[in-house]
This record gives C-alpha cells, sequence and structure tokens, in this order.
C-alpha cells in the first residue's frame, strides 16, 4: 500500500556542510573581519578553483545571473544572440539586460542541448555570439558549435550553470568555448549560498571582470569602468570554499539516484529517461528529467506532476514554458517555430534528486509512478 510521504521531498535540497566546520571558519572571519571586496577567504576559493579547474582564467561573483550579464558585457557582445529556449529564464534576461536579441535556435530531441544545424541556419550579418546552455549538466556539441563559432568567426560563450563538476574526456567542461557561465546558487549541484563563477580562455579579460564587478574601481580615485556591484562575500566563499571537499561524494551519492531510477522507470511504457551520460562524459546528475509521451503512458506529465504532490513528492517541470512563450517576450518571439523544444517542454518533468535522498525514498516515487501508469484509465486524475 503506497502512502504519501510524512515530509515533502522537493526536487532538490541544498548540501550543508557539518556545522563545526562552517563555524570554524565562521571564527576566522570574524578574526579577519573582512566580509567582503576580496578578502582572504574568496581568494582561497578562487586558487583552489583554479586547481581543480586547470586554469587561473575565472572570476567569481555574487550570483551566476550577474556573472552572465557581466560576461556579456565584458566581451562585448553586440547584436543578436543565438540560443536556446529551453532553459532558465536567466539565460535570456542577461542578454536583454545587455541590449542584445536573443534568436532563438532549436534543441536537439534527446539531449536538449542546442541544435548545431538550428544555429547555423539562424546566422546572419547581425549575428554577434552563440549563447549555448548545458542543460542538465548535458553538455553541447562542443566540436560542432567550436566548428561554426570558427568559421563565421563568432564568439562561443556557455551558460554553464547546471554543469559545474562536468568533464568530457578528462577536460573541465569551462574549458570549452570563449567562456563559461556556473551558477553556484543553493538549488544546483555544488553552491556557495549564492553565487557565480566565469571561466574564459583569454586571461586578460580578468582584469576586465574584477573591474566590472566592483564598480569599475581601480583604485580610490580611478574609475575606469561604468561597472556595478557583483562581488562575491566571505560567507559565500566560505561555503564554496567547504563544499569543493564533499563533490565527489555528492556526485557518487547522484549517481546511485540516476542509476536507481533508470533501472526502475527504464521500462515505463511512454516514460522516456534521457541517455546515459557517455564514458566521455564524468556526470554531476545535476537533474533527473523524464519525458512524458501522453497517449502511451496513459496521463500526461501534468497529471503525473500533480498525482506526485499528492504523494507528497514535488517534481518541477523544467523547463516550461519556454521562454519566448514568457509573457514577457512572448509578444517579440512566441511565433518562432521550435518544434523539438515545444514537444520537450510540454513532456518533461524533473525528478527529485540530492545527496540526501534516501535510495529507498527513490525506489518509493518510482513505485508511485508505476501506480499511475497501472491504474485503470477512467480512474486516473
Ligand atoms: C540557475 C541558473 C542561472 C542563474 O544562476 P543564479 O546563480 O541563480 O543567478 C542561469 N542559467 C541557468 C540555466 C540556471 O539554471
Amino acid at each position: 500500500m503506497l502512502v504519501p510521504f510524512a515530509e515533502p521531498i522537493y526536487v532538490t535540497r541544498p548540501f550543508l556542510p557539518p556545522l563545526a566546520d562552517y563555524a570554524a571558519g565562521l571564527e576566522e572571519i570574524w578574526r579577519n573581519v573582512r566580509l567582503t571586496n576580496d578578502g582572504p577567504i574568496l581568494r582561497r576559493f578562487e586558487s583552489k578553483l583554479a586547481r581543480s579547474l586547470g586554469t587561473e582564467n575565472l572570476a567569481l561573483f555574487t550570483n551566476g545571473t550577474l556573472a552572465l550579464h557581466l560576461a556579456l558585457r565584458g566581451l562585448g557582445i553586440r547584436g543578436e544572440v543565438i540560443t536556446t529556449p529551453f532553459t532558465f529564464a536567466a539565460t535570456t534576461h542577461a542578454l536583454v539586460w545587455n541590449g542584445n536579441q536573443p534568436v532563438f535556435a532549436d534543441i536537439e530531441p534527446t539531449t536538449y542541448t542546442l541544435d548545431p544545424s538550428a544555429v547555423e541556419a539562424a546566422i546572419t550579418p547581425r549575428t554577434g555570439a552563440i549563447l549555448a546552455v548545458h542543460v542538465y549538466g548535458y553538455p553541447c556539441r562542443l566540436e560542432a558549435l567550436a566548428d561554426l563559432a570558427r568559421r563565421y568567426r563568432l564568439p562561443l560563450i556557455y551558460d554553464a550553470a547546471h554543469a559545474f563538476g562536468v568533464s568530457v574526456e578528462g577536460r573541465p567542461i569551462g574549458q570549452f568555448g570563449d567562456l563559461s557561465m556556473f551558477s553556484f546558487h543553493a538549488t544546483k549541484p555544488f553552491h556557495s549560498i549564492e553565487g557565480g563563477l566565469l571561466v574564459f580562455g583569454d586571461g586578460k579579460q580578468r582584469r576586465t571582470f574584477d573591474l566590472l564587478r566592483n564598480f569599475g574601481l581601480a583604485n580610490e580615485t580611478d574609475v575606469l569602468l561604468p561597472g556595478t556591484n557583483a562581488k562575491m562575500n566571505e560567507f559565500q566563499a566560505l561555503m564554496g570554499l567547504q563544499l569543493l571537499d564533499h563533490l565527489d561524494g555528492i556526485r557518487e551519492r547522484r549517481r546511485q539516484i540516476d542509476a536507481l531510477y533508470r533501472d526502475q522507470l527504464g521500462n515505463l511504457p511512454g516514460l522516456r529517461i534521457p541517455p546515459a551520460p557517455s564514458v566521455h562524459v564524468t556526470s554531476n546528475y545535476s537533474y533527473f528529467p523524464v519525458e512524458i509521451e501522453p497517449t502511451e503512458f496513459g496521463a500526461s506529465r501534468d497529471q503525473l506532476c500533480e498525482f506526485l504532490k499528492g504523494y507528497n513528492v514535488f517534481a518541477r517541470r523544467y523547463f516550461y514554458p519556454l521562454v519566448p512563450d514568457f509573457a514577457c517576450y512572448r509578444d517579440q518571439f512566441g511565433a518562432v517555430p521550435l518544434p523539438n523544444a515545444r514537444r520537450v517542454a510540454s513532456q518533461i518533468l524533473t525528478l527529485p534528486i540530492y545527496d540526501s535522498l534516501a535510495l529507498e525514498d527513490v525506489a518509493r516515487i518510482c513505485a508511485v509512478i508505476r501506480s499511475l501508469e497501472r491504474l485503470d484509465r477512467s480512474k486516473r486524475v
């Protein structure tokens, strides 16, 4: 007999380091009396990141959205930017804040990242850059996009908000393209409470980002750029620094959950699971999306989502609606035909996955999903 969970199960739950560890770090902040502005803990976090990502060309920010905004600003991106409709609002908002016109190209049907042939078809003399998203941490078609960027001389920028800890053939994913943005928001698989990271190929950009995130101030009297305030503070840096030591443990727990979902849901008619990561990819298992094909499954994605809520399980429709269908964008972009993205947005549901989710709870969530699939069609929600 399936009963609802006593406590709600959300799609994610942040990892927290042992309180004693964080408290010890707080004592250091109290001794330093440095709370923000390039403090010593931020410096330590940056050098540890540099070692693990294999590059010194990085900069930390107070969140991923401002990091992406300043990336576009710092790289001088102008005009139209070809991007994906299947993403979180911030990807597109950053373009709009920078004065760029987003041009939406369709996604791949099974891995949900930008389709390089759709990107190529959208390139015009007005195109200023390509902004692709490693959605769910799934690597984009890295070589095909790099090839386009080279042939058309376009900057290639990655929104890697979901992809911290992902590597391809042993190379950290931030080493691809001209620049990558990682989000360290509490809901991401790695976090610094709130936070953002840029990793870039050209070391000269470091100075620009240092200026942009701190009002453009070079020193007390020289203001070199109209920057903003996007600095990461010491409390954030402390969280991020301590979490780096737990990254592999978090990844392993998520891998087990991913494997159990695949095992328990893999053969359900009408429920499609994206392919497991290839042997060349080290995944971070940041999300567990499934696609519900309503006629075969016998219930729609929204019906499954509601059914799960009845058991106190809160799956999320990431990413629905598509960005061009948002109220603030649909008058401009609503008419763009994006058949793959529209189908995926109408069928996708991301299931709970986080390090502290017990495997027996995963099995129970799967049993709830299977019980809907078996339910007499006339009695379904
Ligand atoms: C979370 C997210 C962002 C924004 O990151 P914040 O750190 O929350 O500002 C940008 N793009 C995508 C795809 C995201 O999921």
